[in-house]
Order: C-alpha cells, then sequence, then structure tokens
C-alpha cells in the first residue's frame, strides 16, 4: 500500500522549522526567512514545426538577504512551481552555508529537452531568457542562474548570448549566468563542481572519526561499496572520482530504465559511454542488469549517493534502506519524514545543501572572473598579477567595511595570487570551502546539546548568518 507521499516543499519547510526552533531568533524573522519573496510564472509560445508550441516557465526568488540571487534553471517536464520554491529556499540556505555572497533563487522550464532538436531548444532557451531578461530575472548585479538538471554548458552560452544582444552596454554581460563553456566566459572546473565537491564532503567525513564510528565504517574510502542513483552530471562526476581517485567500489548504478550491479565495481566512465550510445543501462556488459532500479536503493551497501531527484528516500521505503551513510547529491532526496525515520535508527546523512554546494561554490569564482574581468589561466595571470592583488584587497576591505564575509579563503588566496593554474586554485578553493563548512556544522553539532545530526547544524549556521545579515541591515 503506498502513503501519501511529503511534498519537497512541506519537507524543506519542516527541515528549517525544526532547525530554526532550537535558535533565539528576532521576533517574525523565522517567517521572514522562510518564505519565499517572489515568483514570476511566465507562459510563452514558439513557434516550431509549423506550429505554435506553449512553454511554462518559473522564476523564484526565496531570500534577497544577499544580491544577486543565485541559483540554476532546470529543464523537465516535471517542474512546478513548488518544487522551484522549495529549490529556490535550499539555494539560499546553501549559499549562506558555504559562505558565498548570494541570495537563493531557482528557475524551471517545463520542457522534456530529449524531444527537441538542438536548434529549437536555442530558440526555447533565448526566448526564455528574453522574458527573465525584461523582468530582472537574469542580470549579472541581481539575478544570475546556472546549470541544473536538464541544462549544461550549452544552455548557459545561449543565455549569456540573448543576454548580452539584449544589453549590448553592459561590460559585466559575461556574469549574468555561469556555468558557461571556457570559450565564453566559463570557468575550468565548474562542470565537474557538484560531483567534485561531493568527493570533498565525502572525505571530510572520513578524517572526523567520532561521525566515521556512528556509520560503523572504519579506515579510508578505499574499498567502501557504494551505490549511485542518476548518472547525470552530478552522480557521474562523483561515481567517477571516488572510484578512480580514492579507490571505492561503485556497486550500483540505478538510472531510470533500471539498475546495474557489479560487486567488483562498476566502470563508470564505460557505462557512461554505453548509456550515451543507447539511451540507458540496459545491455551494459559490465555488471548485471535488473528492471526494476529504485530497488536497488534497498541493497546493502557503505555508502548511498541519491544524486537525481528530490524526493526517492521517503515513508514507503525508508525502513528497508540499510546504509548507514547518505550523502545527498540531489536537492532533497531524502522527504523530511524519511529524514525522521532513517536518523532514528542511527544513519547518517550529509545533507543536500552542504554535499551538493560545490556547483554555486564555483559558480562564485567564476562570477568574480567574470567581474574582474581578469583570466585566472597562469600565461595570461603573468600580466594581470597587479589587479589579481587589487581585487583580493578590494574584497577584503568590502567585508570590513560591510561586517560580511566577501574574503576568498586562505588556500584559494594564496593560489589565486600566485598564479596557479586555473583548474588547481578552483579545486583548492572548493576544497577549503567544503572543509571550512564541514567544520562550522561540526562545531555546532558538538557544542549545541539540541542539535543531532548534520543537516539540522547546516540549517542552524545558515540560518544563523542570515539573520546576521538582516541584523546589519538594520532589520
Ligand atoms: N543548480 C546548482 C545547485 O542546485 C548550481 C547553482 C549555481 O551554480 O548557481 O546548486
Amino acid at each position: 500500500m503506498s502513503v501519501q507521499l511529503m511534498s519537497f516543499r512541506d519537507s524543506v519547510e519542516r527541515m528549517f522549522t525544526h532547525a530554526a526552533g532550537l535558535m533565539e531568533l528576532a521576533p517574525g524573522l523565522e517567517e521572514k526567512i522562510r518564505v519565499c519573496n517572489s515568483t514570476y510564472t511566465v507562459r510563452f509560445g514558439v513557434r516550431l514545426r509549423g506550429q505554435i508550441h506553449t512553454f511554462t516557465g518559473y522564476r523564484s526568488v526565496h531570500s534577497e538577504h544577499m544580491e544577486p540571487v543565485k541559483g540554476g534553471i532546470r529543464y523537465s517536464l516535471d517542474v512546478t512551481q513548488d518544487e522551484v520554491e522549495a529549490l529556490a529556499a535550499l539555494m539560499t540556505y546553501k549559499c549562506a552555508l558555504v559562505e558565498v555572497p548570494f541570495g537563493g533563487s531557482k528557475g524551471g522550464l517545463c520542457i522534456d529537452p530529449r524531444a527537441w532538436e538542438p536548434s529549437e531548444l536555442e530558440s526555447v532557451t533565448r526566448r526564455f531568457t528574453y522574458e527573465l531578461s525584461r523582468r530582472n530575472l537574469i542580470s549579472p548585479s541581481q539575478n544570475v542562474p546556472a546549470p541544473d538538471m536538464g541544462t549544461g554548458e550549452r544552455e548557459m552560452a545561449w543565455m549569456a548570448d540573448a543576454y548580452k544582444r539584449l544589453h549590448p552596454d553592459d561590460i559585466n554581460a559575461k556574469a549574468c549566468v555561469t556555468g558557461k563553456p571556457r570559450t565564453a566566459g566559463g570557468i575550468d572546473g565548474r562542470v565537474e563542481a557538484t560531483g567534485r565537491g561531493v568527493q570533498y564532503a565525502l572525505r571530510e567525513v572520513f578524517r572526523h572519526p567520532d561521525i566515521l564510528k556512528r556509520t560503523g565504517l572504519t579506515g579510508t574510502l578505499a574499498g567502501k561499496r557504494v551505490i549511485v542513483q542518476g548518472l547525470g552530471n552530478v552522480g557521474y562526476h562523483a561515481a567517477k572520482f571516488l572510484s578512480t581517485e580514492d579507490a571505492a567500489l561503485v556497486i550500483t548504478v540505478i538510472e531510470r530504465d533500471g539498475a546495474i550491479t557489479n560487486p567488483q565495481g562498476i566502470n563508470i566512465d564505460a557505462l557512461r559511454g554505453h548509456i550515451q550510445a543507447t539511451g540507458g543501462i540496459k545491455g551494459f556488459s559490465g555488471g548485471e542488469y535488473r528492471k526494476n532500479g529504485l530497488q536497488a536503493l534497498e541493497d546493502e551497501c557503505d555508502i548511498l549517493i541519491p544524486a537525481a531527484v528530490e524526493s526517492v528516500i521517503n515513508i514507503d521505503n525508508a525502513d528497508r534502506i540499510k546504509c548507514n551513510l547518505i550523502i545527498e547529491a540531489a536537492n532533497g532526496p531524502v522527504t523530511a519524514d524519511a529524514d525522521e525515520i532513517l536518523k532514528n535508527k542511527g544513519v547518517v546523512i550529509v545533507p543536500d545543501m552542504y554535499a551538493n554546494a560545490g556547483g554555486v561554490t564555483v559558480s562564485y569564482f567564476e562570477w568574480v572572473k567574470n567581474l574582474s574581468q581578469i583570466s585566472l589561466g597562469r600565461l595570461e595571470r603573468r600580466h594581470e598579477e597587479a589587479k589579481a592583488r587589487m581585487l583580493v584587497e578590494e574584497l577584503e576591505r568590502l567585508s570590513a567595511d560591510t561586517g560580511l564575509n566577501w574574503t576568498l579563503s586562505k588556500g584559494f588566496k594564496e593560489a589565486f595570487l600566485t598564479g596557479a593554474d586555473e583548474l588547481e586554485l578552483v579545486r583548492s578553493g572548493l576544497d577549503d570551502t567544503m572543509r571550512e563548512a564541514f567544520g562550522k556544522m561540526k562545531e555546532v553539532w558538538d557544542n549545541n546539546n539540541k542539535v543531532h545530526d548534520l543537516r539540522t547544524a547546516a540549517y542552524v549556521v545558515a540560518i544563523r548568518r542570515i539573520s546576521n545579515v538582516y541584523g546589519s541591515l538594520g532589520l
């Protein structure tokens, strides 16, 4: 018998409310932070294949306590206003947790990207950009979209180009979206960033013996049995890095059309190649196929990585999950009621707002690169050193003036000033960010006896920072 599943939005609100309830916030502030400020809905027509097709799109702005607001744009037939608002809220908390100076936003377009030719998708994307631009919902200083499910570098390049044509005099036009190809102003390491962040997050867990002990695991990531759900951009990079760099065994990959299992470990690049060639995982020779993919979430393993959509672990299956360490590479893969059940069983959950923050962290580096108009590559950088120094000083001054943290982390600043390769620079900046944020969550967990899990700790850190910003704004 299947029960009524909790909505993603209700889940996010319940988790937020639980954490906010443990804090002493100024009267009324909890609600101010929780609610979504605005959502713009647009319906527009594009002439394709001899007829006009009408598309529905959304851009939600959850919190403008810092601007620009930031968050991806999702292309999927399942996009709804509720979903986009929940995702925008998570962006607010995620940015606060990893200290990137953005408010939260998110967009979505109801479209099946696989049903259209690239040229058709381009027309739709350009038209959507035009609609967003008319309302300042894409702008380097106010609202900066990025890739999400169903979108990537290509869509971001179209958006940046459409924006530039609409605003030919904006010298910061490149910073209107992040996740662009490098040739269009993107940054090395952005495509891998979210998956890379998942790897760094897991390494952090393994660096903290007291947390690791709760999972029953010991030692390092080497040989640990991993199940990954979703081999899209995030799942692919996480699975690839964990298996090739940390010697973890990805024993099962779950995709739309089923699951592949190989106890010796799956060759992730080979599987990815098979999916690209055939459209699915069925028929892959490097493992055993099973049609009911989602059932594999309930298999025994050491680390479970849901990396696709929200609510896959819910009240229906939470009881049957056998893994003691879940890392949420997707946004909202565990519903609030499932979270309760798992917590009571002692499962450690590394929450989405931390685990998948690598994407927006590297988006921040790209945005800074675009605004500063300097290239971070070593060769070009020789000529740009003075400018780099000026930028670091400027960010430090801004922090001192506003009391907000605009400074680049230590390792990142060093790499930046010594002219490391852009990819090196990005990875070290991301690693720093993930370590620092983990430390903050851990501090709350250790010192607040009302906090018993990483998610609540993450919310407490994020809410505290947002409330400090409101405080400094005199609200
Ligand atoms: N869509 C990604 C996320 O959910 C990245 C957002 C960004 O880079 O702005 O975090």
